[in-house]
């Protein structure tokens, strides 16, 4: 994997992940599993990587049902759980929060990480190779195997605190 440089602990812009073709990997998938590629499993899957993001479970019901309102939360609920089942979708909770997705990108998997603003529920999202590098290290010296990863890191967004922002630390 390559090493990405320190400067990307800028927040990342959605259109510089790495595209697959998600809806044709979904197929492989339930087609593997033996389940049907429904209508409704890939009209859920095109409005979810549409959205982009964090996407809360109850926004992704609303959005999908405006295009056809048949559609059951269990239905979503159901694809949403195939989606991270088959790497496709990343499930998230921060703080108390619902359960949100957001669209795996296959490069850096599971590898970043999120600053979220408990005022106004802003989510910045952020990559730190020295974050990367001494969770290794502790891993290491501690005789583990890193399954998953979650760094979350609460406070108030630039907006939210206002003027103060603005000022020097
Ligand atoms: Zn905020
Ligand atoms: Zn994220």
């Amino acid at each position: 994997m390559r090493a990405a440089p320190e400067t990307s602990a800028l927040p990342r812009r959605p259109d510089e992940r790495p595209r697959r073709d998600p809806l044709a990997a979904l197929g492989a998938f339930l087609q593997q599993k033996g389940l049907k590629h429904s209508r409704q499993r890939q009209a859920i899957a095109q409005i979810f990587f549409d959205m982009g993001g964090h996407v809360p479970v109850d926004a992704l019901v609303a959005r999908v049902r405006e295009q056809d309102p048949r559609v059951s939360v269990a239905t979503v609920y159901r694809t949403m759980k195939l989606l991270a089942e088959c790497g496709l979708a990343v499930p998230r909770r921060f703080g108390e929060g619902q359960t949100r997705y957001e669209p795996a990108d296959h490069h850096h998997g599971d590898a970043h990480d999120h600053l979220i603003c408990t005022a106004c529920g802003a989510i910045v999202e952020f990559e730190s190779e020295r974050i990367t590098a001494l969770q290794r290290r502790l891993a290491r010296r501690h005789g583990f195997e890193v399954e998953r990863r979650r760094v979350e890191l609460y406070g108030r967004c630039a907006g939210c605190r206002g003027a103060a922002a603005k000022e020097p630390a």
